[in-house]
């Protein structure tokens, strides 16, 4: 059911708004579709500003319902967090990364979305762990993309979680930067390796009346000092392109290099060196 994508959003979103009823359905079809294998990941480039070569990817999921198409993580994930199945899916999630991200032939980075109530689990470590050594992933390939707002709870234990991450190997982003949680204290200590500036910055930065280019200067001269990376997200045209490497910008993920794709065709491009 994929390709059907826009169209079937617009339906999903009008559809969202007339309610709750909708909203259950969907909540009762969730409880079943990871036994049902309805759950799928897939996999966007990401390459390095200097040669855009390919650095990695992210690991996206997607719910191919059998009657109602795809539906997109930004509508079934907030569901996934009220009926409580966030974490099982989250565990799900990182198992099947790093199965197939081991199955690669080159040894390229993989970022996988982590919710904040799944980071808030006392076992999150233990689960990462137990992903790796199941799958025997090199820890340095995985990458955790966390948003900041996991720092609106109990700021000591969250960094407390992060240095335990740092210990297995493991790389760690941050995520949709500047768009939620204000103050940028746990910048102090917190050991991220990259930025990800969120797409609202990118998208619009190459047109007059507003900040977003300079938005977008700010956050790398501050990942830069921080000694660490940055990513532009949702880099859509060749003027963005432009834009944020003239910004500064050490990696870049978007529409004009590749929209996500299945582990198949990843496994296909990557084998035919087209992506690389
Ligand atoms: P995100 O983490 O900010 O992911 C980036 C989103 O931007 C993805 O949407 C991606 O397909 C989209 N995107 C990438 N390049 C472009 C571009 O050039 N233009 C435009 N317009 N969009 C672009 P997607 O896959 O629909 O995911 C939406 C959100 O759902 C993600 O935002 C993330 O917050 C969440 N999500 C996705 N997969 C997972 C997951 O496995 N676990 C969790 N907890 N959340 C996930
Ligand atoms: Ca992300
Ligand atoms: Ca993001
Ligand atoms: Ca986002």
């Amino acid at each position: 059911a994929k390709g059907g994508g826009r169209g079937q959003y617009r339906f999903y979103s009008s559809e969202l708004k007339d309610g709750a009823k909708f909203r259950r359905m969907l909540e009762e079809d969730l409880r079943d579709a990871l036994h049902k294998d309805e759950l799928v990941m897939h996999y966007q480039p990401i390459v390095k500003a200097k040669d855009y070569k390919l650095s990695g990817f992210e690991a996206l999921i997607r719910w191919d319902h059998p009657e109602r198409g795809f539906v997109p993580p930004d509508v079934f994930i907030s569901c996934a967090e009220d009926i409580g199945m966030i974490s099982e899916i989250g565990e799900w999630a990182l198992r099947k990364v790093c199965e197939q991200a081991q199955q690669w032939p080159v040894e390229l980075r993989v970022a996988v979305n982590v919710s904040p109530t799944q980071f808030a689990n006392d076992d999150f470590v233990a689960v990462v762990q137990r992903a790796l050594q199941s799958s025997g992933l090199a820890p340095n390939r995985l990458e955790l993309e966390i948003t900041e707002s996991v720092f609106a709870g109990d700021e000591e234990q969250t960094l407390k979680i992060f240095h335990a991450l740092k210990d297995l190997g493991v790389r760690l982003a941050l995520d949709d930067f500047g768009t939620g949680y204000s103050s940028m204290s746990y910048l102090r200590h917190a050991p991220f390796d990259k930025i990800k500036i969120d797409q609202s910055f990118v998208r619009g930065s190459t047109e007059e009346g507003n900040n977003n280019s300079a938005i977008i200067s700010a956050i790398v001269s501050l990942a830069r000092a921080l000694k660490m990376e940055t990513v532009a997200e949702g880099t859509e045209t060749k003027d963005e392109l432009e834009l944020v490497i003239k910004r500064g910008a050490s990696h870049i993920q978007g529409y004009i290099f590749s929209r996500p794709i299945t582990h198949e065709e990843a496994l296909e491009r990557l084998d035919k060196g087209e992506l690389v």
